[in-house]
Formats: C-alpha cells, structure tokens, sequence
C-alpha cells in the first residue's frame, strides 16, 4: 500500500482535477484515481460563464486557457419555422470582471489543471479503477483494479468526483433522487462554417423536432452541435442518422466533417447527501442536470470549490466536520432551487411543441432583444450557483456579485427569462 494522503479524488474530469489543485493551492496532500489511460475527451461542456472564469482565473489557470480557447459576447437564439433570429451581445457590468464567455473543450480544462496540480505534488494514477472502500473512524482505504493489477490507497477522506454514474456514491450506498428525461441528446463535433448560414458563436435553436445547441468550440472552424433524438430509437445506431439531422442545421449543405459525438442520457438528480462518513460527493457525481444552458459544471465545479475550501478548513483543524453536512445542504439546495428550475426551462423552450407557448416563448424572446440589460442578466444568473460558501474567512468570500452590482440577479429564474 502506497503511502497515506489526505484526500483522495476518484475522477480526473474538470470537477476532480480542479478540486485537487484548489486543495494542494491549500497545502492538502492529494491523490487522483482515474480510470481510463487519459483525460476523457468526449463532447461535453464547451461554454464557461463569468463565475467559472473566477475560478479559473483564481486558481491562476485562466491564462492558459483562453490561449487554447477563445473568448465569446455574442449568444443567438434561432427560431426557423417563425423565421426569427436575434443576438443578445453581452456588456461590461460594473463589479464583474469578466464581460464575456469563454469557448473551450472541457478536457482542456481539466488537463491544464492536471499539469498545474501535479507541479505541486499531486499524484495522479490513471488505469486505476476504484472498486471497493473499507472505512476506519480516521482513515478511508480505496481499491483500485487496472492494468497494474490490484491495489489499495489510505487516506483521510474519499472525494467521489468520478460522474453521474458515480462508483463511490453507488458504493457508499447514497440515493440519486430525481429522474431522467425520456429524451436521448446527441452531441456532435463538427467541422462546419456555421457563421456562413447565420449562427452567432453560441446559439439556441427553439424547435419541436430540431432542437439545439451550437456553439463554436475552437479557432480552427470546429464547432459543437447538439441536438436530442427520441431515445425509443436504437442507440447503437445513432452515427447513422446524424447525416439526416444535419440535413437541417446545415440547410443541406454537405461541406462538413464529422470529428467526434457521443449519445446522453439527461438527468435532473441529485445525491440524497453530498457527505457520508468519510465519503464526499463534488460533480455529477453529486448532481446532475440537463445540459440545456451549460449549468452541468458551472454548479458542479461550484460544489468542488466550496467543498475544497471547507474540507481544508476541516483538515487543517479550523473547523468542525459538520461543516460537511451544511456544505451538502447548500448545495443540493442550489441544484434544486437555482440549477434544476432554469435547465429546466431551457429544456421546455428549446423543444415546446405548443403553438400557443412557442408564441409566448416568441414575445418574451422579441421583448428580451430590446432591454439593454438582457446582456448583462444571461452573464449574471450564473452566479446564482455559488450560494452560501459557508465559511467568512472562505477563499470565495466575496465571489458572489449579487450585493455590489446595479441589476437584481437574486430574484431571476432562469438565464433568458
Ligand atoms: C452534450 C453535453 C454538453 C454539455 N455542455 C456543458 C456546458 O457547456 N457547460 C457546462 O457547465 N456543462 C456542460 N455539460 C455538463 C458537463 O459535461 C458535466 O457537468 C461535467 O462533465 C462534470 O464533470 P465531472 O468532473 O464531475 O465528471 P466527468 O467529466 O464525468 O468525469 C468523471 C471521471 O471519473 C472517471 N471515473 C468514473 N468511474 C470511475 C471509477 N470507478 N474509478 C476511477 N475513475 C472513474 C471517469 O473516467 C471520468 O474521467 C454538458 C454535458 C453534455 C452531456
């Protein structure tokens, strides 16, 4: 058995990699478990609003990674079948550091972060599967299966950061409340000139059969479109229907290619707690939305950034443990109460078959393109996901905008209604 750390991570998607750099930032001794050979690089989030920037950039990873990627102001909405496009251009707001999105793959961000974690002695093992746990008063030991063979790794706490289908919440025997939607979303990378047809950098395309998400994700042309499929059809032959898809994105041009794409599942569910014994949940792990308006990571990475600073509060003795209980009140909370209601109306829009509403939708759509703070307010909402940091010596004390700009963001809703 290796030696002991103080928290060992099961994942090194974006939630895990930047928990372990934020916690070794702190001076926690970490340890990252992942299974795959590689960061995973399936199409997944692409978009990171204001309130992840903050973190990126407090974390002093944000540099590097607008090198990769590429910052974005313009957000369209496309309606076909009313013939209606618009484009909300975002501002700068007084208070906010940031006035613009950045554009960049979700591996990117967890790769970067990986090499600024490592640089401080985080270890990380991929080809390490975590099968098991065996749970002391003060310690946690993990088993791993890979192509190393079998292997057993003690810490102190066991940070499940390790997905939706998370190994350690289903190991740990916690609930994952909620539901999956009955629809199947394909995401696609693509390389197409969807500008040369009207498409803004990040788009909403409302339609009851053709709904979507595109977003440019790079500066060499390649670009993100997802849209949703009836999951009743065979999921192991999606591949063959995207070409009759894009059909229709693509108003029939045949000039793209195809890079990568990957069928989903959506879920609106969150972990009966985010805190079992020596047992912590951050991600998707501990909450799970639909993708609709990118608020998966934006309030995972949250939940990993309050949880690394209360755990290291824990660890270095400031506080008591049952700060992990309020930690997981919070943010199951904040999936509920701000991320569930907005991804879920995102959802309805995009998709709504009701003539009736798709003109409401329509109206609310037209009116939003003449308030001149409708740029500022889609910016703004998601720093509804930071909530209550719980500690007022926190790293995050003063991350959350709400008191010191002039726009009310803590009675809106949702991101564009
Ligand atoms: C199509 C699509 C588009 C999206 N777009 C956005 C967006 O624009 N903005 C946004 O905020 N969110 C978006 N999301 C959501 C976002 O992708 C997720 O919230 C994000 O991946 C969660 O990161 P994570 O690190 O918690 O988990 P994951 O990225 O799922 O990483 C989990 C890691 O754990 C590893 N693992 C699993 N089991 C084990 C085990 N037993 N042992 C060891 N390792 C294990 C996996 O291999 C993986 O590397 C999108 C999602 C989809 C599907």
């Amino acid at each position: 058995m290796s030696d002991s750390t103080d928290v060992l991570i099961v994942g090194a998607g974006p939630v895990g990699m930047l928990l372990a750099l934020a916690m070794a930032q702190k001076g926690a001794s970490v340890r990252v478990l992942e299974r795959e050979d590689h960061i995973i690089d399936s199409p997944r989030a692409a978009v990171y609003f204001p309130s992840t920037l903050l973190i990126l950039d407090e974390l002093g990873i944000l540099p590097e990674l607008e090198e990769i990627g590429f910052r974005n102001r313009n957000f369209g909405t496309h309606i076909p079948e009313f013939d209606y496009h618009s484009v909300v251009v975002t501002e700068p707001i007084e208070g906010i550091k940031y006035d613009y999105q950045l554009h960049a793959g979700q591996d990117d961000v967890a790769r970067v972060a990986m090499e600024h974690a490592q640089k401080l002695g985080v270890e990380v093992l991929f080809g390490h599967e975590v099968h098991g746990y065996e749970e002391y008063d003060d310690r946690i030991l993990v088993m791993t299966t890979g192509p190393g063979g079998e292997k057993t790794y003690e810490a102190r706490w066991l940070v499940g950061c390790d997905g939706a289908r998370s190994t350690v919440r289903k190991l740990a025997e916690i609930e994952f409340e909620g539901h999956t939607w009955p629809e199947r979303f394909v995401a696609t990378n693509v390389k197409f000139p969807f500008r040369e047809l009207g498409y803004e950098q990040a788009n909403f395309v409302c339609d009851p059969v053709n709904m979507a998400v595109i977003a440019q994700l790079d500066r060499d042309g390649l670009w993100r479109c997802t849209y949703m499929e009836d999951s009743s059809l065979p999921e192991e032959t999606y591949e063959e229907r995207i070409h009759q898809r894009y059909e229709w994105f693509m108003q029939g041009r045949k000039d793209y290619e195809i890079v990568s794409s990957s069928p989903y599942m959506l879920h609106q569910r969150a972990a009966e707690t985010l805190h079992k014994g020596r047992i912590l949940l951050a991600g998707d792990a501990a909450h799970a939305t639909n993708p609709c308006g990118g608020l998966g990571l934006t309030s995972g990475v949250w939940t990993g950034m309050v949880l690394a600073d209360v755990l290291g509060a824990v660890l270095r003795g400031e506080e008591e443990a049952e700060i992990l209980d309020r930690f997981s009140d919070e943010r199951r909370r904040i999936f509920w109460e701000v991320v569930t209601p907005a991804a879920t109306e995102n959802k309805r829009m995009l998709q709504e078959q009701d003539m009736e509403q798709r003109k409401i939708d329509l109206a609310h759509i037209k009116a939003l393109d003449t308030n001149p703070e409708s740029g500022a307010l889609l910016m703004l909402f998601a720093y509804k996901v930071i909530g209550d940091v719980l500690r007022p010596n926190s790293r995050w004390a003063d991350a959350d905008p709400s008191d010191r700009v002039a726009i009310n963001i803590k009675d809106r809703k949702g991101q564009i209604h």
